[in-house]
């Protein structure tokens, strides 16, 4: 438990959202070149018993969150898919095989994303409404991506990050979820969460920023996120996020540094996070949880950039 919780007055009126990007070790964007997708059905698969310590630290704290699930996992383990999505969770997409959707072509990505909506909702037996993207890949050079969505009966994504960052981002980009109307239909746009300090956003709620940054940088912005600005934040977690144990692959020094930093404090700072905050569903927060219903008063903005 955290020795220096945030006051409960001055955030106990938001309700952040917290997801989980389901995953194993060896499907993280760092290791493409070194653990080929025709290697992952060889790989010790850790992503059951990781995703069910973190089922067990939601029920724990009482907190329902969104899963990002690959369809790949969702293929492997259905079971897994069923227990999440029955013991309260919303269960959503991060597309089949975590390809970058820059480096797919739009055919490619729709039958990606296609074959992980299906898959997911037959192993959970309910409608999928999210979707997220491997790495945050919804760039500049992606943004056909949301009309292929919209088509694909998506009713929001994830997977836009207004910020800096040498492999995504798009640091114009609306910092509080959005509508993007297209004459296809629309989707809700759920930016990743920043703060804005000066002339940058800075993230400030999940993945490695959250597990090698202090954790007090973390508790600082999303309490200034929700005391100054009344907006939730959306946080970030994977299942080998709380894995020290997990099977040591070769990358890059700074693949290296970005993966298994903090691994052994990362379930601690959890613990923290779910003491100082409020948590639930990205569904709820958007209040999209059927086709026909669609969300309450969306916030419709004159985007920055064009496709
Ligand atoms: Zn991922």
């Amino acid at each position: 438990m955290s020795t220096e919780s945030v006051p409960a007055a001055t955030n106990a009126r938001v309700i952040n959202a917290m997801t989980v990007d389901v995953e194993d070790y060896f499907h993280v964007s760092v290791f493409d070149g070194i653990v080929p997708r025709s290697r992952w059905a060889d790989m010790e698969s850790r992503v059951c018993a990781n995703t069910e310590r973190l089922l067990d630290i939601f029920d724990e704290f009482k907190v329902r969150s969104t899963f990002f699930m690959l369809g790949w996992v969702a293929e492997r383990h259905p079971g897994l898919v069923r227990d999440i999505a029955q013991r309260g969770h919303e269960i959503a997409s991060h597309g089949y095989a975590h390809r970058l959707i820059y480096d797919q072509t739009p055919a490619a990505f729709r039958d990606d994303v296609r074959r992980a909506k299906q898959l997911l909702e037959d192993a959970a037996g309910c409608f999928v409404a999210g979707f997220r993207a491997p790495s945050y890949s919804v760039t500049p050079r992606s943004l056909w991506a949301l009309d292929v969505l919209i088509e694909e009966g998506y009713r929001y994504d994830a997977s836009i990050f207004p910020i800096r960052h040498d492999r995504y981002g798009i640091p114009v980009s609306p910092r509080e979820p959005f509508s993007i109307d297209r004459s296809g239909g629309s989707l809700m746009e759920v930016p990743g969460s920043t703060v804005r300090l000066g002339p940058l956003n800075l993230p400030i709620a999940g993945g490695g920023y959250f597990r090698i940054l202090p954790y007090a940088w973390t508790r600082w912005g999303i309490a200034r996120l929700n005391a100054v600005e009344h907006q939730a934040a959306v946080f970030y977690i994977h299942p080998w996020e709380i894995d020290p144990e997990q099977p040591r692959l070769q990358a890059g020094w700074l693949g290296r540094f970005r993966h298994y930093r903090n691994l052994d404090k990362t379930e601690d700072r959890l613990r923290a996070l779910l003491t100082d905050f409020r948590f639930g569903t990205v569904a709820a927060l958007l209040r999209v949880c059927e086709p026909a219903a669609p969300p309450e008063q969306p916030l419709t903005l004159a985007l920055p950039y064009q496709w």
